[in-house]
């Protein structure tokens, strides 16, 4: 049966693959974005699609609309942007979150929370499992976010059980592809333009600190494969690929796989910077039967040729 859909922040980079997989899947989508981060261009080859429909509204302000689920995605996600303003930021996480849960408890729609592996902040629990309250510094640079999205979890977890609102949260791992925006500062986006163009590869700190990254289309599944549980399905559940690399070796790979001339610099460490994230996805495997399918080099090699294409470099 056809669903109506709203994905906020769908004009984003995550967002929009999904607005695609939703339609593929015979939705109905409304996407919306205040375009603060997201752009028109990520979902224009949508807007010819009979079941696709674009409005401009920031999640801060309330938004009516009849739906049988939503996908709040809306907030920026890359460093340099939600610190840009960060009051907003921390805005559009909670106030984002109260108008949609709002929503969702007035038309009875499902409602799935794209929190963040920034809730668990710089972890001394490794790999992290969901069980894990974290160690955030709650009056850091980038605690704007990591308190935001906590902050939004506390709401999706009392509206489920004050209101009987069906929730899912979703904890969301460094997740990459084709799309990301080139100037969002993030490292893939950051190393592979710079690779492309033969500059130096800007290493933040010492370049051991790691991460874990996922490749878009994987992530996607696992947030559609949450969304579809049993209404006792609540989460939080971690999605992203185990598999850990320092910042140096993703530099490496990136140089190599690109053919690039590039040098490392190596630049100061911004405060904060977690030192080490991976997630643990029992839960998503035993729960969702859902586990990662592209391995790095795979993600990385269709995400150069992505930004090749449209930087023409
Ligand atoms: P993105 O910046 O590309 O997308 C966010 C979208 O939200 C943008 O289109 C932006 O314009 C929109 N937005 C921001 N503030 C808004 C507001 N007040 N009202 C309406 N729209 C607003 O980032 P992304 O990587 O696609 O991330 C999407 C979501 O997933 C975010 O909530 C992010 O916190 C979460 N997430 C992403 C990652 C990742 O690695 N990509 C990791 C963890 C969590
Ligand atoms: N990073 C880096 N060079 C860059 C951009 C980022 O060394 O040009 C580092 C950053 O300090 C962090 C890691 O790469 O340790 C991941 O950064 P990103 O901003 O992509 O995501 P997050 O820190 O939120 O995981």
């Amino acid at each position: 049966m056809r669903k109506r859909i709203l994905v906020t922040g769908g004009a984003g980079f995550l967002g929009s693959y999904l607005c695609e997989r939703l339609l593929n899947e015979g939705n109905d989508v409304v996407c919306l974005d205040n375009y603060f981060t997201g752009q028109k261009q990520n979902v224009v080859h949508l807007l010819n699609h009979p079941y696709f429909e674009l409005v401009r509204h920031d999640v801060t302000m309330p938004y009516f609309v009849e739906v049988d689920e939503i996908y709040n995605l809306a907030c920026p996600a890359s460093p340099i942007h939600y610190q840009y303003n960060p009051i907003k930021t921390m805005k559009t996480s909670v106030m984002g979150a109260i108008n949609m849960l709002g929503l969702a408890k007035r038309v009875k729609a499902r409602i799935l929370q794209a929190s963040t592996s920034e809730v668990y902040g710089d972890p001394e629990v490794h790999p992290q499992p969901e069980e894990y309250w974290g160690h955030v510094n709650p009056i850091g640079e980038r605690a704007c976010y990591d308190e935001g999205k906590r902050a939004a979890e506390t709401l999706f977890v009392n509206y489920h059980r004050q209101n009987g609102v069906k929730i899912k949260i979703v904890r969301i791992f460094n997740t990459y592809g084709p799309r990301m925006h080139p100037n969002d500062g993030r490292v893939v986006s950051n190393f592979i333009v710079q690779a492309l163009q033969n500059k130096d590869i800007t290493i933040y700190g010492n370049g051991l600190q790691t991460r874990s990254f996922c490749y878009v289309d994987d992530l996607i599944d696992g947030m559609i494969r949450m969304m579809n549980t049993d209404d006792k399905i609540t989460g939080p559940i971690n999605l992203g690929n185990p598999g850990e690399f320092t910042i140096l070796e993703l530099a490496r790979k990136i140089i190599s796989l690109s053919d690039s001339k590039s040098q490392i610099k190596y630049m100061p460490l911004p405060a904060d910077d977690p030192m080490q994230r991976q997630p643990d996805i029992s839960k998503a495997k035993a729960i969702l039967n859902w586990e990662p399918d592209h391995n790095l080099e795979d993600g990385l090699l269709k995400t150069i040729a992505y930004f090749k294409e449209t930087l023409q470099l």
